[in-house]
């Protein structure tokens, strides 16, 4: 027999990912009751089957990298990795895909859990069906927030559906390297999964669209990283795709844009994410299932009447990013608490109840060998910024911090300065260990830091800071 209840909370969240938990917990410390729904581990995509895992099978790579430019140190690393270690680390960095810590916090938190899947029926409500086939009607006094996440987003290669493709997840969570691995996609997974799985004893094949990887990056950072899987020996091909795949006698056969043909173990299609909203009732609000929620600086979901419907993280479409979506988080619980509690909502530019940084300033760091960190503007984004922007380059090679780091250092830096504000615009470093440093452009392009006082900011020697003085000494001429 299956059961029917009803419940009445202020705040219902729909996913407890890491961004959905986060909205949760503001929302409790606004003093609001707050329950959340998930449907499998909380804790999301990033704990389990993406940010985590993958950095797991990253780190033991990039560090290998970095130590074999280093004299002296670089025999010791020279063999192949253990790869049965590497998984092990990875598994336990991935807490063995079970959720109880997770489930601590948010008890801690004073937050409630509900485990099943959350569909909205209506303003402000919330129907939960349990694994045991139980229905929980909830209702929201004054929020609903929807943070339910992306899927891979599978591309219509005839054949795709037959050969089990790998996607995200399976690329970060199998348990021993393919022989021969294609992988479709030239962005930030296909190139970190590349880089991890080449470096695990594949051989990988990419099969890229477009003529260069990362092309939301500037174009150094995806020549660099070319370079550097190559060398690694991943056959990388631009200009290509595949048109059919079938799995024959084990082996996935793929014939590509060109009409020559590759055999693999496996094929991961790394081509983009799709928003999990086709089954979460947005029908019964007005829009539509399978869409991106689009919303406004304080996360409330355009085209609803009301103001009670939030949507929070990648769904959003704003930053696929969890450090961006817990922002987010930060951000839409205060204004939800505020709003509820009939404070004041501080709209203004930076605010604190306005998510300003996710149009100007959003960090990311591509953890391949060399390594990417960008935040803010690219130069193939000036001509529809309508800013003055000037663009600044320089050698990271040149930079002493750069000789200590390792031998053969090869990196660049481009710094886009806004010539009417005198402040910076966007930063991208590639080179070995520049990830550490995004945070320091950050700093500088979110808290709008005018160039006469960065001159004052003085990197320590020797360290890859220092790209931040010969950047502005550039500048300056
Ligand atoms: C391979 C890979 C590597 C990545 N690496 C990084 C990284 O290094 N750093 C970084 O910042 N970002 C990284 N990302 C991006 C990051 O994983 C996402 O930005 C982040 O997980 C988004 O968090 P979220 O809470 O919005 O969604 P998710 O993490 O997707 O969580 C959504 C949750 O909602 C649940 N859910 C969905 N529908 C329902 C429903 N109807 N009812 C109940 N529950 C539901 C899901 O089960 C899930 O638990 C990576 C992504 C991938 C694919």
């Amino acid at each position: 027999m299956t059961n029917e209840t009803t419940r009445t909370y202020d705040v219902i969240v729909i996913g407890a990912g890491p961004v959905g938990e986060n909205v949760a917990e503001r929302a409790r410390a606004a003093g609001l009751s707050t329950v959340i729904i998930e449907r499998e581990l909380i804790g999301g995509e990033c704990s389990f089957w993406a940010c985590d895992p993958s950095k797991a099978l990253l780190r033991p790579v990039v560090a290998r990298a970095d130590a074999s430019r280093v004299p002296g140190l670089d025999p010791a690393v020279a063999g192949p990795l253990d790869v049965d270690a590497v998984l092990a680390h990875r598994d336990k960095m991935s807490s063995y895909w079970k959720d109880e810590d997770q489930v601590d916090w948010l008890n801690s938190a004073g937050v409630d859990l509900i485990r099943g899947h959350g569909r909205l029926t209506g303003p402000k409500k919330v129907a939960v069906q349990t694994a045991e086939g139980d229905t929980i009607n909830l209702t929201a006094r004054h929020a609903v927030a929807v943070s339910t996440g992306t899927r891979a987003a599978l591309p219509p290669i005839p054949g795709y559906d037959t050969v089990r493709p790998w996607t995200s997840r399976e690329a970060t969570t199998a348990t021993k390297a393919p022989g021969r691995l294609a992988i479709v996609g030239g962005g930030v997974v296909a190139v970190e999964m590349a880089t991890a799985w080449q470096a695990l004893g594949s051989q990988v094949t990419m099969l890229v669209l477009e003529n260069g990887l990362l092309e939301r990056m500037e174009p150094f950072a995806g020549d660099l990283v070319t370079e550097g899987l190559r060398e690694a020996g991943v056959d990388i091909r631009f200009n290509t795709t595949a048109t059919f795949m079938t799995r024959e006698d084990g082996e996935v056969r793929i014939t590509l844009s060109d009409g020559s043909e590759l055999a693999a173990d496996e094929i991961l299609l790394a081509t983009g994410r799709a928003p999990q909203t086709r089954d979460v009732g947005l029908q019964s609000v007005g829009l539509t299932p399978g869409d991106w929620l689009t919303v406004d600086d304080t996360f409330q979901v355009t085209g609803v009447d009301g103001g009670w419907l939030y949507a929070v993280g990648d769904v959003n479409r704003r930053a696929l990013m969890t450090h961006q979506g817990k922002y987010q988080a930060r951000i839409a619980g205060a204004v939800i608490g505020a709003r509820a509690n009939n404070e004041p909502v501080d709209t203004a530019p930076w605010g604190a109840h306005v998510a300003t940084a996710d149009h100007s300033a959003v960090p990311q760091v591509v953890f391949t060998t060399p390594e990417v960190a960008s935040v803010g503007l690219t130069s193939r984004e000036i001509e529809h910024s309508g800013r003055r922007i000037k663009v600044v380059d320089y050698d990271l090679a040149q930079i002493a911090g750069a000789h200590q780091y390792g031998e053969d250092y090869r990196g660049h830096a481009r710094m886009l300065i806004d010539t009417d504000q005198g402040t910076v615009a966007g930063i991208t470093f590639a080179g070995p260990g520049v990830g550490e440093l995004v945070h320091s452009a950050t700093i500088a392009v979110s808290g709008e830091v005018p160039l006469n006082r960065l001159w004052h900011a003085v990197p320590a020697f020797p360290t890859l800071g220092e790209i931040w003085l010969r950047l502005l000494e550039t500048h300056r001429g």
